[in-house]
Parts: C-alpha cells; structure tokens; sequence
C-alpha cells in the first residue's frame, strides 16, 4: 500500500510541461504465474507509466517508474523475489539530450532550407512536408482530410494513386500511438522514398500501376502534439473522460473487436483505457469510416514501436485465425527482407501468441471485415532506449521497414482475392 500511496502523490503533484528527473525504466523479469499475478496488479493500481504489456515469463516488461517511487517499487519487487535491471538510469537526461539535439537541428533546417530525415519533428512540420511532397508530385499523390481529431486538428493520409476507380488497395498508418516517435519519423522518411522510387524502382512502378497506398503519417495529432508540448511519454488520445481528471483513450484498445475484453482497461487513467464504446474515439471512427467507404483494402498495416515484432490477428484471442498459415508465412518473408539489411532481430506470430491477448485492436477489426493481409510492426529496439530512440536511428529503421513493407506489398499485389 506504501508503493502506491507514494505514486499517486506524485502523479496529483506533477502538471503542466512534464518533467522525469531521475525516473528509472526497470526491465522486470517475471519467472512465476505469481510474478505475473502481482505484476498484473501493479499495472493496474499503481498507476506506472509500463512501456512495455503483457505479462509472461518469456518475455520482461519495461516500467518507467518516477524518481520518488524507485526506491519503493524497488523494494516491493526485491520483497517479491522478482528480478529486475534498470534500462535507463534517468529519463530526463535522455530526454533533454533529444530536445538539445532537435533544437539544433530544427536550426540547421530553417537556416538550409532543408528538411532532415534524421530527425524528429513537431506535427506542424510534419504537415508541411506532406504539403511539400504533394506538390512536387502531384501526379501521384493527393493528400486527403479523412476528419477532424478530437481537438479539432485535421487528419491528413497521403494517397499514392497512378489514376483508376477505386483500385484495390493498401492502408499503412503510423503513430496511433502518440509517443513512438520513430513510427512518425520513418513514415515520412518512407513516404518520400516510395514517391521517389515511382518510375525508377519496377517494384514501386508496378505496385502503384495496380493498387492505390493510403499513407497516414500521424494517426494520434493531438497525442503526438501533446507529446512536444506536455508530456514526452503520452500514448493516448486526448479526449475528455466524464467524471475522470483522467484523459485519453487508447486507440489501439478502442475497434470493435474483442472491445472490453481481456489486455484493455476499464480505468480511464489506464494507459490502456478502452474508452466508453468502440470507435468513440474520433480518431478511429475517421479511419473506420474511410476504410468502409472505401471498401476496396486488401491490405491493412498499422506501425508501432517497439519491441521489434511483425504481427498479425489476432489479439483478443489465442484462436488462430483462418488464413494463419499464410500470414505467418508473408510475415516470415517480409521480416526476412527487413534483416537483410542490418541485420535487425525480429520475431513474426499472432499477436495474441507472441505478446499477449490484447482486445479491441486495429487489424483485428480490419480482419473480420475481409481485410485478409492485416499487420502490425513494432520497430526498433527492444528496450536499450525504447521510445526514445537516438534520431540517428530513424532512417536506419525506416529503410529496412520499408524492405519489409515492400515485401508484403508486392505478395498483396500478386494475390488479389
Ligand atoms: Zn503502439
């Protein structure tokens, strides 16, 4: 009860632009259905900030825990027998070598004119780098408006489309989840490839002669503003929940598949927070709707960070689904271009299988409405830096998951169902 008396107070004292000094990420070991039992509690009354869900003895879990609770959910895990290491030593000395480092670089642009891959960006500029691109290839691209966020911030998908009516086509969308910043970074990195290859690479050249690619760079804008702006390690929408001081659902535990079930929580202050119903959250509701009025995906690809994974349905049941076989082997395929290059560890299965039963998942939901070739990435790393990967890493990951895209884009092209 100490423990999280201690993480309350300080979750009630900390407001405005969130500061981590001296926070600690612990990688916890769990090596009993007991650890797991008491670690599945933690996360549910403790109110830490768990990078990383689901809790196995295969697999650790990472956990920010704020300076004035380390040394009581330290000595809460030692009581318990529960091995842990710390993976980083303190998370605002990170963070403020991030900032000092885009604070320069958003200099070096300004002053070059140039827009640097290898860094991150605020949603504005981001913005305006999808308006830069489209222009300079507007036989191409569009740049379509799919609604409006929760705080009234428009939803851009960049549209890649060679002419035709309704083509079949692919959905790729990064950033649902606000802070894995890479995500955001490599999509821009890989929208600007995939208009640079038109016409020069075959493959590009004859994906985009016969199927449409809808590209969303920023799936959560307000949770990624807010991520500048407040608070670095924010994961939710922004939406007001009634009768919370709590904000913020998870769009990734707000579809309606599985809604409610297991791996979601029902507690707004959860990270994990389901929300009130499906598609409450706007920002779901404006891909659902463009994704039915559209009717014609065959391929539905949504990227997160991190973990290094290549995952498809589902998550909130251990069932195989019925095409398993086959998406285990695309994925197989797609992750071995992916290591090709740099030779990045990745593992492929069901989500449900290799993390954990997760309900109310995008694939899922675009699984048993027919989109057959639906998938989830978790990009780099597996915890050394988490979702503060050093910027000199994004066009790295970017490059060889678009390998892996690639690869799952020419199968879904050569097999139209
Ligand atoms: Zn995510």
């Amino acid at each position: 009860m100490r423990l999280f008396i201690a993480v309350f107070a300080l979750l009630v004292a900390v407001h405005c632009k969130e500061l981590f000094n001296g926070d600690q990420v612990l990688r916890i070991h769990a090596e009993s259905e007991d650890h797991i039992h008491i670690l599945k509690e933690l996360d549910e009354d403790s109110g830490l900030d768990f990078w990383t869900h689901g809790f196995s003895t295969e697999r650790p879990v990472d956990v920010r825990v704020p300076h004035a609770s380390l040394y009581a959910v330290k000595d809460f895990l030692k009581e318990n027998n529960i091995p842990f290491t710390v993976m980083i030593n303190n998370v605002q000395d990170l963070l403020d070598e991030q900032k000092a480092e885009m604070v320069s670089n958003a200099e070096t642009e300004r002053n070059a004119k140039i827009f640097d891959f290898a860094a991150y960006h605020d949603l504005d500029t981001i913005y305006s780098f999808m308006d830069t691109l489209v222009a300079s290839h507007p036989n191409l691209i569009s740049k379509i408006n799919i609604g409006n966020s929760y705080e009234n911030r428009p939803m851009y998908a960049l549209k890649f489309s060679t002419g035709g009516e309704n083509r079949p086509a692919i959905w790729i969308d990064a950033g649902i989840h606000a802070r894995e910043w890479v995500t955001q970074a490599s999509a821009v990195w890989i929208a600007n490839k995939m208009a640079s290859d038109y016409g020069v690479d075959p493959s590009v050249t004859s994906l985009l002669g016969q199927m449409d690619v809808y590209l969303m760079i920023v799936t959560n804008p307000d949770g990624y503003s807010f991520t500048h702006t407040d608070n670095r390690m924010w994961r939710k929408t922004r939406s007001v929940n009634p009768g919370s001081s709590c904000r913020g659902t998870d769009p990734n535990r707000n579809w309606d598949a599985g809604f409610g079930g297991p791996g979601a929580s029902k507690n707004p202050c959860s990270d994990s927070y389901h929300g009130p119903y499906a598609h409450s959250e706007v920002e779901v509701k404006n891909v659902v709707d463009l994704i039915k009025g559209h009717g014609n995906f065959k391929s539905f690809i949504s990227i997160h960070s991190y973990s290094q994974l290549l995952m498809y349905p589902y998550g909130y049941t251990c069932t195989n689904i019925p095409d398993q076989s086959e998406l285990h082997a695309v994925g197989t395929a797609a992750i071995k271009e992916l290591m090709s290059l740099y030779n990045t560890k990745y593992q492929v299965g069901s989500i449900c299988k290799i993390i954990y039963q997760a309900s109310g998942g995008s694939i899922d939901w675009t699984y048993n409405i027919g989109i057959k070739y639906s998938f989830a990435f978790e990009l780099r790393d597996t915890g050394l830096y988490g979702f503060l990967l050093p910027a000199n890493q994004i066009i790295p990951t970017a490059e060889e998951t678009w390998l892996g895209l690639k690869n799952i884009m020419e199968y879904v092209r050569d097999h139209p169902y």
